[in-house]
């Protein structure tokens, strides 16, 4: 009988010994995804469904309901001067108030690689000007279009010694879905007419966005050997409005804990400048390149040609079963 019990309370501790190994195992790849939110092209034009106060008035109450404490917005106060550009500066600074912190996405959002040099600089430090003094600026430029230079190395090189002569640095991303692509596609269907299946969009949205996050966590591990604290690009768009806490939601289902956007550009991954055939797109992408990761090396539904018709086929119910 007692021998008995002491063979249990041993196989009772070689169980929690093997759950307590197993955790340890495992937590760290649950606990350690960590990524901020940003936001590109404020104060954009209007949507399919809000105007731009309205739009900045619900995302300000969404990230609130998530529990987001602070994204960022990156300010091209060129679209000031566009048809919805009125009340822009207002949208720019209720962010802010909300806690959210503001960078440069350059004046005028312009490609680098089909821009000259000096005149991109130029459209850089104007966007600065605007800026500077405002409450919650920070000094990061992301780059529009994430185009830095492409294939011109001369550039390149002359733009990221303009951003550190400037104290600038590069505000970087790690992972892109493409949410303009999925906010362009909706704001057509509305135009010309079209039902949209509002749940349906919900959740290709969160999908798209939480497969993105995973593709390029995934990719890094590989390229780096570790999981950097990832910077998401999203735009101010009405999709963002409707649909961020459930992305959130999406994200921390998945196992993401949202940083603050602060904390991410702390991670060391931001020192480095990879040298690659393109400078373009993510900085996941172009470390996995550089350490000689196999392609693709980018999520597959930041390209229209495959975006599009699962849009089609799950939102507007248009299409073959092709759109999975
Ligand atoms: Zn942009």
């Amino acid at each position: 009988m007692r021998s008995s019990s002491r063979r249990w309370g041993d196989v009772v501790s070689r169980l929690f010994a093997f759950f307590a190994a197993l955790f340890l195992l495992v937590s760290p790849a649950l606990a350690e995804k960590r990524i901020a939110l940003t936001f590109d092209d404020v104060p954009r034009g209007r949507g399919a469904f809000f105007t731009p106060d309205d739009r900045t008035t619900r995302m300000i109450a969404a990230l609130k309901r998530a529990g987001v404490s602070q994204a960022a917005f990156f300010v091209t106060p060129g679209n000031l001067a566009s048809a919805d550009g009125a009340g822009g500066e207002k949208r720019v600074e209720a962010y802010v108030r909300a806690g959210h912190v503001i960078a440069n996405h350059s004046f005028s959002h312009r490609h680098l690689s089909t821009t000259d040099t000096a005149e991109y600089i130029d459209d850089i430090d104007r966007a600065e000007t605007w800026l500077k003094g405002r409450k919650g600026r920070r000094a990061w430029f992301r780059f529009p279009f994430l185009d830095e230079g492409r294939s011109d190395k001369v550039k390149r090189d002359a733009v990221r010694e303009a951003l550190k002569a400037r104290g600038l640095r590069n505000g970087y991303v790690t992972v892109d879905g493409a949410d303009w692509n999925l906010e362009t596609l909706t704001a057509k269907a509305v135009q010309s007419g079209k039902s949209i299946d509002m749940a349906a969009l919900r959740d290709l949205y969160v999908e798209t966005m939480v497969q993105a996050a995973e593709y390029n966590e995934k990719l890094a591990r590989q390229a780096i050997g570790r999981s950097p604290t990832h910077v998401i690009l999203l735009h101010e768009t009405d999709l963002a409005a409707l649909f961020i806490s459930d992305m959130v939601a999406g994200l921390r289902k998945a196992g993401w804990r949202i940083v603050t956007a602060d904390q991410a550009y702390a991670d060391p991954i931001g020192k480095v400048s990879p040298d690659v055939p393109s400078a373009q797109g993510t900085l996941t992408e172009a470390l996995a390149w550089e350490r000689g990761l196999p392609a693709p090396r980018w999520y597959e539904r930041s390209a229209p040609r495959i975006a599009d018709p699962i849009f089609a086929n799950r939102v507007l119910k248009e299409g073959s079963a092709s759109g999975k």
